[in-house]
């Protein structure tokens, strides 16, 4: 790893920095990485969750008994937050109700079940013709981007069209593409940039365009990607696109990460809290990119995704598989469990999230589905108390006290918790890794953030009925002041009539005794004529 002069500014990925802690992780990966990328037989029927975004869950707009063309819109936004979802393929809607779901606040959710018709016709909607991308503005790009329901593919589910669209105080000059798909196990974005290296640059160049200002374009892979690296320089000699750049990183979990990835590429530091469009760097899953690439050139929606099925199942592979598939139906085309299985994970071993029933559904955020058997898991029922050895703080990516987090979550010291940045922490798992008491760290600071949200969301409603009673308050106190006006007011009005009428009859009284003073006798006038 180079080290950085201080005498001149450098390209973001020029140079490598280091980010603290993380940790060496065996990877996995080949297992899956063998077979070319295919597409499982049609399932019978696709089960598609209303969410699979950040932000509201979305509307249907279809009801059971509707016949519907590849492509079609079947569910909007509730509001303006979310993403739209498509048919992924034609077919009859055979329901809308409760399913279980891949998530871990609602085990079930609504979901619409599609009947695939064995056609795959396409809606008018993907067949129109639309203009050269270089031809449309950054609005248009973008409105193209939100039709076609595209969110962050590496597990955010963020919707792309807002995270590019955004008000900030520097111009975004750095577009990263993220391939560093360092959690063990996951190989999809490899695979994806192994087929459709050139497709992911044009996905990039596309979204540069969206963003109007971009000067830097990296692709960051992990260093035991060498194939991967050819792959895009043969790419990138066709796109000939002089901003982009190809950055190999150190193969250290979790330095996929996005606020990890971004200091090791441009040494900077995402604040705490803040985004790095803040200091003028957008990251984008390479996944993504593709998926705005087939948007904007192919006219195709997100209706399908790359998903690795590995560990124990017959033949690890990777599938290009449609939204809705159900887990079962991808496990059965992978040759089925091998025996003893006894968990199975979407996601990796570290992050991943534990799948309760194989009747669960592949979504936009559905990267992986991985197969343990019990000898590859940790024994929950094993943890013991903390011995205070820092291990999780010496390899803490986000430079958190994990056991101090830990404390404050189980004697709910809810001030402290937040006053250690538990918002900070990214669930890499690495502390539970190395925690030689084998306590569920992660597990706690999910629990812990969960009653932080529910604590500010009371400290705000709380907030605001403050704010609505000091505001009552406020305006009683006007009242009261308006009316003591008025009252003095009239008061003054009322001693000012006082005080004329007083100079008035004082006035009078004046006049009065100057005519009664004129009209009496005068005593020495008589005596005078009488003289
Ligand atoms: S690694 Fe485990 S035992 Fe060691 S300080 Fe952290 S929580 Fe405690
Ligand atoms: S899970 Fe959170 S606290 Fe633990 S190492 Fe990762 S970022 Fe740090």
């Amino acid at each position: 790893m180079s080290s950085v002069p201080a005498s001149r500014t450098h390209a973001p990925g020029e140079f490598l920095h280091n980010f603290h802690g993380g940790l060496k992780l065996r990877h996995y990966k080949r297992m899956s990485c063998l077979h070319p990328v295919t597409r499982p037989p049609m399932p019978e029927h696709l089960s598609l969750a209303l969410k699979q975004h950040v932000g509201d869950r979305s509307i249907a707009l279809v009801k059971p008994g509707q016949q519907v063309l590849k492509g079609e819109v079947l569910a909007r936004p509730a509001s303006g937050f979310g993403a739209l979802l498509h048919a992924p393929t034609s077919g009859r809607i055979a329901a809308i109700d409760e399913q279980p779901v891949i998530s871990r606040q609602h085990p079930v959710d609504t979901c619409i079940t599609l009947i695939p018709d064995d056609r795959d016709e396409w809606h008018s909607d993907c067949q129109r013709m639309i203009p050269d991308w270089r031809q449309m503005s950054g609005e248009e790009l973008l409105k193209r981007i939100a039709d076609a329901g595209i969110v962050g593919l590496g597990g955010a589910v963020f919707p792309t069209h807002r995270k590019l669209k955004g008000h900030w105080a520097q111009p975004i000059k750095t577009l990263i593409l993220n391939g560093a798909e360092c959690e063990p196990y996951i190989s999809c974005d490899e695979m994806l940039m192994r087929e459709h290296p050139e497709q992911i640059l044009l996905g990039a160049q596309i979204v540069a365009r969206t963003l109007g200002t971009v000067e830097h374009i990296v692709i960051a892979l992990e260093d035991q990607m060498g194939e991967v690296e050819d792959d895009f320089k043969r790419a990138q000699r066709i796109v000939d696109d002089p901003r982009i750049a190809i950055c190999r990183v150190r193969k250290i979990y979790p330095e996929g990460g996005e606020r990890q990835l971004i200091k090791v590429l441009t040494g900077l530091e995402v604040p705490s809290g803040g985004y790095p469009q803040q200091l003028g760097i957008v990251c984008l899953n390479v996944g993504t990119a593709w998926s705005v690439k087939r948007a904007l050139v192919d006219r195709v929606p997100l209706i399908e995704r790359y998903v690795t099925v590995t560990g124990a199942v017959q033949e690890p592979r990777n599938w290009l598989t449609l939204l809705g598939t159900p887990v079962r139906h991808l496990i059965e085309a992978s040759g089925g469990l091998q025996p003893q299985v006894n968990r199975l994970v979407m996601g990796g071993p570290v992050m991943g999230m534990a799948i309760s029933d194989d009747a669960i559904s592949v979504t936009k955020g559905f990267n992986c589905l991985l197969a343990l058997r019990p000898e590859q898991l940790r024994d929950p029922t094993h943890s013991m108390p903390c011995i205070n050895c820092s291990e999780c703080v010496r390899v803490c990516p986000a430079r958190l006290m994990p056991q101090l987090l830990y404390h404050s979550i189980r004697t709910g010291d809810i001030r402290q918790t937040s006053e250690l940045a538990l918002f900070d922490c990214i669930e890499c798992g690495c502390c539970d890794l190395v925690c030689p008491s084998h306590i569920p760290l992660t597990e706690y600071f999910r629990l812990g953030k969960s009653q932080l949200r529910s604590s500010l969301r009371e400290q705000q409603r709380a907030s605001k009925s403050e704010q609505r009673h000091q505001a009552r308050n406020q305006r009683l106190e006007a009242q009261q002041a308006l009316r003591a006006e008025r009252r003095a007011a009239r008061q003054q009005a009322a001693a000012d009539q006082q005080q004329a009428q007083q100079t008035i009859a004082a006035a009078l009284a004046r006049v009065r005794g100057k005519q009664a003073r004129g009209s009496a006798p005068q005593a020495d006038d008589s005596e005078e004529s009488g003289a």
